[in-house]
């Protein structure tokens, strides 16, 4: 039923991503919701699409939804133009709270007469009543639901630490007081079993069982190392959150910076956009502020201890040392604290940080700037 389900949503979801896109190129329309509802009644009605009928009307309306969500984010500048789902790709079909039922154990899916077989990753909050759930199969043939609840959550007590951290690429994480976390190489294991097993895939015969089985081996691998690394990320935000009250970070523009390949694969790797995301929605819950600043602040070029401003400073320096006052920097470190110190001065004055006062220094280009903390 769930494979049905999947293909139903997919199917429909395409449908309408189709008509959407025909009526404006056609008529310069814009489709709503509603409107593609009333239209899906009557795809269901016709005898070539009557098998939208045999699953629930619930998950299809909620690609729908979906749907219209992925417009709304390209209209609003959030996302490219919305694409048809593949069958191959990752399988999600939505349920409201009308299309199943929770007996505080069990949950039954509409359509179906015995309870999913869940193993649970964590128990849901006592008492809680599910408002809405999702059902996913990923590229290696898992199954997953997610559960959307409402549930309180208690800010923690107050600690008097604050930190800046800066995305290392030695290790994922450095913190303003020294500490280190999370080491990119981590994968690297994994990574030489991916690579033998995209092999494999490519030299298999196109359409063959033995191609089937070497693609999902590769789906295989590619979850474990997505598993591991969420894994990990979770557990390092999780932990900063609790220990600080106050978190700085550098919002990088990762997407900009993945387009330089050399860089690209550490970078993505250590997956600084998705830990930032986290330690924003954790920062949120337990009551601790995350303080986010902009890329352009030079965190890893200004001298922490005299504010100097270097012309550049290349990817492969890792330690330099200060023109002016001659200190020697770690370059992750010093970053890390600058961090902390512009992340200070905007909570304090509630400003953007903004480069302060060009200084240039005879035989330097007017470029190289003194930075405020
Ligand atoms: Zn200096």
């Amino acid at each position: 039923m769930l494979a049905r389900t999947f293909g139903c949503c997919r199917y429909v979801y395409n449908w309408a991503l189709r008509a959407r896109t025909d009526a404006f190129f056609q008529r310069g329309e814009r489709l709503s919701y509603h409107q593609l509802a009333v239209l899906l009644t009557d795809l269901k009605k016709q005898e070539e699409t009557a098998w939208l009928s045999e699953v629930s009307s619930v998950p299809l309306q909620q690609a729908l939804r979906h749907l219209d969500r992925a417009f709304r984010n390209f209209f609003e500048g959030r996302a490219a133009y919305p694409t048809f789902h593949k069958k191959h790709g990752v399988q999600a079909a939505t349920y409201a709270a009308n299309a199943f039922t929770w007996d505080g154990k069990h949950l039954t899916l509409a359509r179906m007469e015995t309870p999913l077989d869940i193993h649970w990753s964590r128990p849901l909050p006592k008492g809680c009543q599910p408002t809405s759930v999702t059902i996913t199969k990923d590229c290696a043939n898992r199954y997953f639901v997610s559960i959307l609840v409402e549930e309180e959550i208690k800010h923690l007590s107050g600690v008097n630490k604050q930190v800046g951290l800066d995305l290392g690429l030695k290790s994922m994480v450095i913190t303003s007081d020294g500490h280190t976390y999370g080491n990119p190489t981590f994968f690297a294991q994994d990574e030489k079993k991916l690579g033998k097993a995209q092999r494999r895939h490519a030299r298999a015969k196109k359409g063959s069982q033995n191609r089937r089985k070497a693609q999902l081996k590769v789906a295989r691998i590619h979850a474990r190392i997505a598993d591991r690394r969420r894994d990990s990320q979770h557990k390092l935000s999780t932990e900063i959150i609790r220990e600080n009250q106050i978190v700085c970070v550098e919002s990088l523009h990762v997407k900009n910076m993945v387009q330089n390949h050399t860089l690209a694969k550490a970078i993505s790797d250590v997956g600084w956009s998705e830990f930032v995301r986290q330690l924003a929605y954790k920062a949120e819950w337990y009551g601790r502020t995350l303080i986010k600043i902009d890329t352009w602040y030079p965190s890893s070029k200004r001298c922490f201890d005299c504010g100097y401003v270097l012309d550049s400073l290349t990817l492969d320096i890792r330690s330099w040392t200060c023109p002016e006052c001659g200190v020697q920097h770690d370059r992750d470190l010093n970053a890390a604290k600058n961090v902390l110190a512009a992340g200070l001065a905007v909570s304090a004055c509630g400003e953007a940080v903004r480069p302060g006062a060009v200084k240039t220094k005879p035989g330097t280009s007017p470029r190289s700037r003194k930075a405020h903390s």
